[in-house]
């Protein structure tokens, strides 16, 4: 831009060229450019920039190559994953359920119900051989008044007493514990 506008105008171009004057102020600016011949070059050549510019924003200069690297891009992004990556995720898969199974086999989860399980049978066992080991005293304490068949029906009838109690309190150990606070 050889050419230099008046000062006081320099910037209303600008703005006119821009499109962003004041309706107001055009008459006076496009007045001046009448009679300005350096004004009026000023805006001629803003003018022809601004044009210039706008059509370069509007269709960018790409590289020649540009297409055929975009549809490269496309390719590889659409095309199927390869089979490494298949494997790769079925191993994953597989590492994923051997674990869950080791998990579950795991002696932690079982342990704790066969012991308490254990618990009760010996419970069971010891109240059996007490019963056995007691069972003639335990009879002679039963009236001399019952016949013999009597007694040893009462023995059977307490000895099948204990063993519910014991199996009972087996089944129903965790709700018996709470209701007897013991948990
Ligand atoms: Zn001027």
């Amino acid at each position: 831009m050889t050419l230099m506008p008046c000062a006081e105008f320099e910037d209303r171009i600008l703005d006119l060229v821009e499109h962003q004057l004041a309706v107001g102020e055009r008459p006076a600016v496009e007045a001046h450019l009448e009679v300005c011949a350096d004004c009026g070059e000023f805006a001629r050549e803003l003018t022809a920039l601004d044009a210039a510019l706008t059509r370069e924003l509007d269709a960018p200069v790409l590289p020649a190559d540009f297409d055929a690297r975009l549809w490269r891009r496309i390719e590889a992004e659409s095309a199927p994953r390869p089979a490494a990556d298949c494997v790769e995720r079925k191993r994953q898969i597989e590492a994923e359920f051997a674990a869950q199974l080791r998990s579950l086999r795991a002696p932690a989860h079982w342990l704790p119900a066969i012991l308490d399980g254990a618990a009760y049978a010996v419970l069971a066992v010891v109240a059996g051989l007490l019963l056995m080991r007691w069972a003639p005293e335990l009879a002679a304490l039963l009236p001399k008044s019952l016949p013999a068949g009597g007694r040893d029906w009462l023995l059977a009838g307490g000895s099948t007493g204990v063993f519910l109690l014991v199996g009972v309190g087996a089944a129903f150990r965790r709700q018996l514990g709470q209701a007897m606070g013991w948990r």
